[in-house]
Order: C-alpha cells, then sequence, then structure tokens
C-alpha cells in the first residue's frame, strides 16, 4: 500500500462518517431537476442549473461562486441536409426531427420542446455546398488511406462517415486535409444501434431517427474557447487579444444524421463495394460512391457569437498552513446537448450527493489538510471550454495542485471504469476496494470479475485500449471530457471514473430521465456508488499525510511505452537511437523504488516530500508542447492527433514514427529523455 495517513484509524472513521450520508434517492431527486429542460451551454436553462448547483454547494458549506466567461458558440439557425439521384429526384430532405412513439415512451418524451436545438455539430461553420458523396466507414486516417489505394478520391466530395472508432472533429480534421467540401456524420444501427439490442423506448439502443450532436472542433490541437487558447476568456477579455482564424477549428460544414436520414443516400450510392469491415447493419450492400449518382447538398446557417456560460466553483479551505495552496480539485460538467441526463447530468446528481456528505463531515467538525474545490463546468459539449478557461485562469496555483478527479458520463450502467495517470491507478483500486457495490462485494471485487471492456457503449472511453495487467483495468487519460486541461495542459495528476452499460441514446434528446430510470439506474444505487467515489478520491487525497502516488507503476509503464516505440521503429526501418531514454526511463524507474519507500515511512513533516513527489508530474511537460500543437505540453499522454478520444502514449516520438519522420522522432527522443532525467532527479532528491 502507498497509501499515506499516520492515523488510519481516524481516517477510517472520517471514511465512515462520510459513506453514510450519500443517498440514492437524493440523488435520483437532482437528477430529475437537472434534467427537467434541456440546457445546453449559454442558455437560460443552463444558467437555472448552475444556480441550482450553486444552493447545494451552498447549503453544503462551500464558498461558492458562479464564474463566467465569455466564448465563442455557435447555435444553428437553419439547417438543411437534402439528397439527390442523377435524375434529380430527391431521395431525402432533413435533419428529421427526432421522434419516438410516445404510446410506447409511456408519456410525453419532450422532444417537441421548442427548445431543442435541431441537431448540429459545435463548432461546424456555416456553408452552403452541394457535392458527390463518398461513404468513408469510420472516417478514421486509415479508412481515407484506404479509400485512396483504391483511387477514389474525396476531393470536393461530400464525405459520408459513421460515428465511432475516433472523436467526430478527427473526422472533420482528416476529410478537410483531404480536400472534401463537407462531412455528414451518422450513427450506423451496427454501432449503437439495433444491432446492438432494442431501440428506445422498448430497449436502450438509439432509434432511428435519434442523432448523435456533438463538437467538431479539433479537440487533439487544443480545446476551449477557439478565439483564446493558452488565456482565459473572462467576460472582460478584450477582442484584441482573442485571434482572428482560429486553427482548431474546421472550415468545411459538417453535421450530424440520424440512420434515418442517412439510410436513402448510402442505399443509393453506386461504386465499388465497400471493402472488409465497412458494411454497418441497415438492410443492403454499402457501396463507396462517388460515381455521381448521389448528390448532397448542405445548407447551414449558424449564428457564431460570444456567449456567456458559467462554471459554479464550491471552496473548502484546507487547515494545513504549508499544504493549504496544494488544491484538490473535483469537477463534472453541468451543460448538455438536450436533456443530459447520463452525459453529463448523472455526473452532477452524484457529485451534489459526495458535497453533500462532505458537507455533513463539516458539520461534525472535520476540516481537509489540503483545500478542497468542487467544479461544475460549463460547455463541455462544445469544447472542454469552462474547465479550459479556469484551468488557463488559474495555471498558477494549478502548478502544485495535487489532483483533479473528474465524472462525466457518470453512471449509464453497473460496470465501473476508469482511467487515470499511472501514479493514481492503485489509488482508485484501493477506494473502490473500502466502497460496496449493489451487486454485492466491493465495487473493486466487482469490476475485477467484470473486467472485459465494454465495447458496446459509444461515450469517452469508446475504443480505448485498456491496460494489459492482471489486476482490475484503467484506461490512459486520452481526451473527450475535462481531465484535459488538467493533465495534458497543467501535469495535474488526474483521473475520470464512471459506471457504464448499454448506453445508445449519446447526445441524442433521448438522454433523459426517463431512458435512465429504465436503464441505467432505477433506484439509483449506481449514482451512490459513484457519489462515495468520488468523495473517498477527495477525502484521501486532501488529508493524506503523504501523497499516495504510485511512480514505480508509472516507470513502469513508461519503460514499455519506449520498448514499444522501439519495435514499431524497427518495424518500419527508421533509424533511431533510444539508449539515453531508456536509460532515463530506467534511471527514474529506480528513483520511483526509492521513494516508494520513503513513502511507506514517512517524516515527520511529510510536507517537502509530498511537494516534491508532485514536482515529478510537473517534470513530464515540456513548455514548447508537441509538434504542430503547443498547447498540449505532457510528453507522455496526449489525445491522439488522429483519434481524439484515446490516448497516445510518448505522443511526440509515437507520432513522428508513424509519420515516418526520423529526425521529429529523435528530437522528440531528447525531449523525453530530458523530461525523464528531470522527474528521475526530482525523485532522487526526495529519497534520503
Ligand atoms: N465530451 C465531448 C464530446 O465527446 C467533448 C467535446 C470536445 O472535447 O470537443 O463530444
Ligand atoms: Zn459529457
Ligand atoms: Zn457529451
Amino acid at each position: 500500500q502507498v497509501f499515506g495517513y499516520r492515523d488510519f484509524t481516524q481516517q477510517a472513521k472520517w471514511d465512515a462518517a462520510f459513506m453514510a450520508i450519500p443517498d440514492a434517492k437524493l440523488a435520483g431527486e437532482h437528477l430529475k431537476i437537472l434534467t427537467a429542460e434541456p440546457h445546453w451551454a449559454s442558455s437560460p436553462e443552463d444558467y437555472k442549473t448552475a444556480l441550482y448547483v450553486a444552493d447545494k454547494f451552498k447549503a453544503a458549506g462551500l464558498e461558492t461562486s458562479i464564474v463566467p466567461y465569455k466564448v465563442l458558440l455557435n447555435k444553428p439557425v437553419s439547417i438543411l441536409i437534402e439528397a439527390f439521384d442523377a435524375d434529380g429526384k430527391k431521395l431525402m430532405s432533413g435533419p428529421t426531427p427526432e421522434h419516438v412513439d410516445p404510446a410506447k415512451y409511456g408519456g410525453d418524451p419532450g422532444q417537441n420542446d421548442p427548445r431543442i436545438l435541431t441537431a448540429f455539430n459545435g463548432f461546424s461553420p456555416s456553408g452552403d455546398v452541394t457535392a458527390q458523396v463518398v461513404y468513408a466507414n469510420y472516417g478514421t486516417l486509415a479508412d481515407f488511406k484506404k479509400l485512396a489505394s483504391l483511387g477514389i478520391s474525396v476531393k470536393d466530395k461530400i464525405v459520408l462517415v459513421r460515428y465511432g472508432e475516433n472523436f467526430r472533429g478527427v473526422k472533420v480534421y482528416i476529410a478537410q486535409q483531404y480536400g472534401a467540401k463537407g462531412v455528414l456524420i451518422y450513427s450506423d444501427p451496427a454501432d449503437d444501434g439495433y444491432f446492438r439490442g432494442d431501440p428506445y423506448p422498448k430497449g436502450p439502443y438509439r432509434p432511428a431517427s435519434a442523432v448523435q450532436r456533438g463538437s467538431v472542433q479539433f479537440l487533439p490541437i487544443y480545446p476551449g474557447d477557439p478565439e483564446t487558447p493558452g488565456i482565459a476568456s473572462t467576460p472582460d477579455l478584450p477582442d484584441s487579444q482573442r485571434i482572428k482564424n482560429p486553427v482548431d477549428l474546421s472550415t468545411i460544414p459538417a453535421n450530424p444524421l440520424s440512420y434515418k436520414d442517412a439510410k436513402p443516400i448510402l442505399k443509393a450510392l453506386d461504386g465499388p463495394d465497400v471493402p472488409d469491415g465497412w458494411q454497418g447493419a441497415l438492410p443492403f450492400t454499402y457501396h463507396l460512391g462517388g460515381t455521381g449518382k448521389v448528390t448532397v447538398h448542405m445548407h447551414l446557417q449558424q449564428d457564431y457569437a460570444r456567449r456567456t456560460i458559467w462554471n459554479v466553483i464550491g471552496k473548502i479551505e484546507g487547515t494545513d498552513p504549508a499544504e493549504r495552496n496544494d488544491w484538490v480539485v473535483a469537477g463534472n460538467h453541468r451543460d448538455a446537448w438536450v436533456y443530459g441526463a447520463v452525459d453529463p447530468n448523472s455526473g452532477t446528481a452524484a457529485m451534489l450527493e459526495t458535497v453533500h456528505g462532505i458537507g455533513d463531515l463539516l458539520k461534525q467538525g472535520w476540516r481537509p489538510r489540503r483545500t478542497i474545490l468542487f467544479a461544475s463546468w460549463d460547455a463541455e459539449e462544445e469544447g472542454l471550454i469552462g474547465s479550459t478557461e479556469w484551468v488557463e485562469q488559474h495555471a498558477a496555483e494549478l502548478n502544485h495542485a495535487v489532483a483533479y478527479f473528474n465524472t462525466d458520463v457518470s453512471v449509464s450502467g453497473p460496470n465501473f471504469s476508469a482511467a487515470a495517470v499511472p501514479s493514481l491507478k492503485q489509488f482508485i483500486r484501493e477506494i473502490t476496494s473500502e466502497v460496496p457495490s449493489p451487486k454485492g462485494g466491493t465495487v473493486y471485487d466487482q469490476w475485477k470479475k467484470h473486467e472485459e471492456g465494454n465495447t458496446e457503449t459509444a461515450n469517452h472511453r469508446d475504443k480505448s485500449s485498456k491496460e494489459k495487467e492482471d489486476d482490475a483495468p484503467i484506461d490512459n487519460l486520452g481526451s473527450g471530457s475535462d481531465y484535459t486541461p488538467f493533465i495534458q495542459h497543467l501535469g495535474v495528476p488526474s483521473t475520470d471514473i464512471g459506471s457504464e452499460g448499454r448506453y445508445g441514446v449519446y447526445h441524442s434528446t433521448f438522454d433523459d430521465y426517463n431512458w435512465f430510470i429504465k436503464f441505467a439506474d432505477p433506484t439509483f444505487v449506481y449514482e451512490q456508488e459513484m457519489a462515495r467515489i468520488f468523495g473517498l478520491e477527495v477525502l484521501h487525497m486532501a488529508d493524506a499525510d503523504v501523497l499516495p502516488y504510485d511512480y514505480q507503476t508509472y516507470g513502469k509503464e513508461i519503460l514499455s511505452y519506449i520498448e514499444a516505440a522501439q519495435r514499431h521503429a524497427a518495424k518500419d526501418n527508421l533509424k533511431l537511437d533510444f539508449t539515453a531514454t531508456l536509460t532515463a526511463a530506467q534511471r527514474f524507474a529506480a528513483a520511483a523504488a526509492a521513494v516508494h519507500t520513503d513513502q511507506a515511512n514517512p517524516p515527520a513533516d511529510a510536507a517537502a516530500l509530498n511537494r516534491t513527489l508532485r514536482s515529478a508530474e510537473e517534470a513530464f511537460l515540456n513548455p514548447e508542447g508537441l509538434p504542430h500543437r503547443p498547447w498540449y505540453k505532457h510528453l507522455i499522454y496526449a489525445p491522439g492527433e488522429y483519434t481524439g478520444y484515446e490516448a497516445v502514449v510518448i505522443p511526440g516520438v509515437n507520432e513522428a514514427i508513424e509519420a515516418n519522420d526520423a529526425t521529429r522522432a529523435q528530437s522528440q527522443l531528447a525531449a523525453l529523455t530530458e523530461a525523464l532525467n528531470h522527474a528521475a532527479d526530482k525523485l532522487d532528491s526526495a529519497a534520503k
């Protein structure tokens, strides 16, 4: 056990007192209130949810503020997608409004609420384009390369791609690089529809008309307000400090579609049959198109404006003068594309019960050693905007924050899952061993038992690679939620947790309260579980005498990344010298083993040791950032330039190898070597 308390008995008492408070029924009430109206970022309904969260924070005794930013957001004014065959006959005209049968739903589905924005992509430009259509499968780099190898050009075409595999903004990024004129992104029933199970309202999967909205910002370039990379969009920030042509935005229009609307287009496409693995679950043979048989007209009118968004921040001041400024931050976003029952308000409901529990401890006289901040982020959906702006504003304080704990798609079913920086993987396993599972035993037991990754969900951690290890698997942090600015811009050790299930209504109108109580968590016991886990993360990190970072695991993982990169380079005949990097990684691993002994036998005053432990993570930052994307400074983890959600490890090195660029790879190896030596120096200086 890395874990560091001098008085385990006292801490166990606080843990137990906390665990008794998070209440399933109250979590259900929060969820019902938060999801009563559509509340996309910057809307009046979004502001109402901010007030609700602020009230609960205040009631628990947190020093609470609503923090506004003024950020660029688009709102669809009119969206028209129509398709014609070679004779000019109309094949479809959409987008069709989302619809399920109210009789089968068992009431009013809320699908006719005029405040529901027509399905659109955040940060698509306006545009009026007409072109032939090419089908490009998931729109991965490999898919576009495959099309090119088959002699099919997407230049000046509209590309039809399906959701899945990578982040949607990456699909558009690649399509733009290949010269496409526009992109349509649809949900194939193979991925989250009837091919998986019964569609809503009978089952949890995506019905024919349901659309996955979502941002097409080029997230791997930088997240946050497109006009202010690296600085905060405070309401008073002068226009002169906002940039003109953000490079993280697409120049070609994109829009999402339901399979109901995509079907007539796909069906009419001719040309070659699709390659292996490209056929979806619609009942006809898919063709690649590009022959001129089908023409699509996309006319998108977007209202771009600088709009006000609101984070809610609640603070509990720490008591230890030496460590109170080393913050523990825990957050979840609050804005939703529509009702957002799972995404994100299952997380907000859980967080409010965490805060309820912590508030009760405060009443019992407990005070944290380190300052705790709870955050309810806004405008995550458009591009992690609320969290990124706040992180950019507080960079100086966050340089020594000890942890950021995230939850987003918090409860969509019964299976615990987590992603974390390696130094906190064991920490999550320890905490989940303290929390009872509604399935019996502890969350950790159930998690380990379930093990096999949940490939059925189409959410943030979709398709990311699980660590191959005997223990309960924990993903690497890629992107797609609010931990990104913390870990990848500033090096704050982070985790992301959730409880997953069969979730087919992601980013549609039907991710609503009714869906949630039918298919995710009818009695809110998983909400309670998540509130407890989230709370224990905060409590343990805020009160630990010795910070529970496990650098031994970090060291092992980094070594394995370097060895894998070396094999990849050899396979591609790239002549690279890995010697210095491997030596530095071994040095780091040895320093981690030595410091582990200190963590187990800490000095009476551990403040200096803690500071040093924390500084090792900071050493992984390169002030210059990654090639082509300087906002991303972490040398061990980044969202892949061509994946978005999924992490690329030692990204500078691996992406250079992937691009067959030996010069860049060697200089990235040098940067990594320097960082590892720097981190090893830090740990060495702590070890006695
Ligand atoms: N959670 C959002 C999504 O996956 C994040 C969007 C973004 O980071 O741009 O769509
Ligand atoms: Zn979310
Ligand atoms: Zn989302």
